[in-house]
């Protein structure tokens, strides 16, 4: 038996039929961007994440990205990004012309410690981006009442949280706008990049709408120096498909979840991870801490378990943030968390008995001590 880390072969073989079906509508319509499609996946998953606006573009990054434009926000600017996340929260920032500052995540959620905020804030501070990191909801109630006392934007990095609930309230529309990206791996995955921006705000949708389009409401007039960023017409009616089964599939997620939850002998060498009484998270990972993480990674894939590391280097000390001269040791807890997590298998075809054989691997192997 094989254990892959996620199976999309799988995701595709359950929805064979429907995917087929969305492939020749939009082959046969002869029109392949910015159709009905989109407008029709637009409003579906505005409704789902129970905001008025969502407007696809071409991936996560760039729904950031626009989000971070289409607010003023550009150079001399700073915003508050985790320090544990994905490069792209990052990158986004970067791209606007404003710096990204770096705030340590609370160490038993994983997601950045509003206690931290503060500290970080300066008179050029415009926003906060929030991760749902893992799929768990960021604790917003506490980074709202940030941002109104310091007037700052909250803008949630909802790339890894699709349909995940914060005190019963869908990610999405917890802050001023928020950024999916339905990138293949993702809970709502696409057959290749898309990505999208959701918002109740009804200027800022509009000016996205045009900046994802070359900065043009009227064909061939462009009122801004926008952007080529348009999510496409057979990704959406792919995930138009597979909209309808978020829910079902973020469900069996959480059932792998509380199985390993349930099963796994957690000790010093095994941290668990915490979900917070006001979260309602969806498991895009299921993510351990353990000081001899390479070792059960090893163990794993012996075992024929795929396992990954998200993420084994922080985006401040990546190479491409060396100009800002951030030293090991600038952000303890991210760094430590990069060298300890690992992420088990996990996902809506991940079958009992793999899951078994994940338990008993890492089971034995504590029993070893
Ligand atoms: C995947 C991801 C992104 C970027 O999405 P792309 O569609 O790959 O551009 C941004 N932030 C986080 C936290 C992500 O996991």
């Amino acid at each position: 038996m094989t254990v892959p880390f996620l199976d999309l072969k799988a995701q595709y073989r359950e929805l064979k039929d429907e995917f087929d079906a969305a492939y020749a509508r939009v082959m046969d319509s002869g029109l392949y961007l910015l159709g009905e499609e989109v407008e029709a996946f637009e409003a579906e998953f505005a409704l789902y994440c129970q905001v008025k606006h969502c407007i696809g573009v071409g991936n996560g990054l760039d729904a950031l990205h626009l989000i971070l434009r289409s607010s003023g926000i550009s150079s001399g600017d700073e915003v508050i990004v985790p320090s544990n996340t994905y490069i792209a929260t990052w990158l986004a920032v970067t791209y606007s012309g404003a710096t990204p500052v770096s705030v340590e995540p609370d160490e038993r959620t994983f997601n950045i410690a509003p206690s931290c905020i503060e500290r970080a804030i300066t008179e050029r501070t415009k926003a906060i981006i929030p991760v749902h990191l893992y799929g768990q909801p960021a604790d917003m109630d506490s980074i709202n009442e940030i941002a109104v006392r310091y007037g700052l934007k909250v803008f949630e990095d909802a790339a890894q949280a699709h349909g995940a609930k914060y005190k019963g309230q869908r990610v999405g529309g917890l802050g001023d706008a928020a950024g999916f990206s339905f990138y293949p791996g993702k809970n709502l995955g696409a057959f290749g990049d898309g990505g999208a921006v959701t918002t109740n705000d009804n200027v800022l949708a509009d000016k996205i709408r045009i900046l994802r389009n070359y900065g043009s409401r009227i064909k061939y007039h462009n009122e801004v120096k926008g952007f080529n960023s348009r999510l496409d017409e057979l990704q959406a009616a792919m995930l138009r498909v597979k909209l309808t089964k978020l829910d079902a599939w973020n469900e069996r997620r959480k059932l792998v979840a509380s199985r390993y939850l349930d099963h796994l002998q957690s000790d010093t060498h095994l941290i668990l991870p915490y979900v917070p009484l006001w979260a309602d998270p969806v498991w895009h990972l299921f993510v351990i801490q353990s000081p001899y993480r390479n070792e059960l990674y090893q163990l794993l894939s012996e075992a024929d378990i795929g396992s990954m590391f998200h993420y084994p280097i922080p985006p401040h000390l990546q190479d491409a943030y060396a100009a800002s001269a951030s030293t090991p040791g600038k952000f303890p807890v991210a760094e430590q968390m990069s060298q300890y997590v690992l992420s088990l298998p996990i996902g809506p075809h991940l079958e009992k008995q793999q899951q078994q054989l994940v338990l008993n691997t890492l089971n034995g192997y504590i029993a070893l001590g």
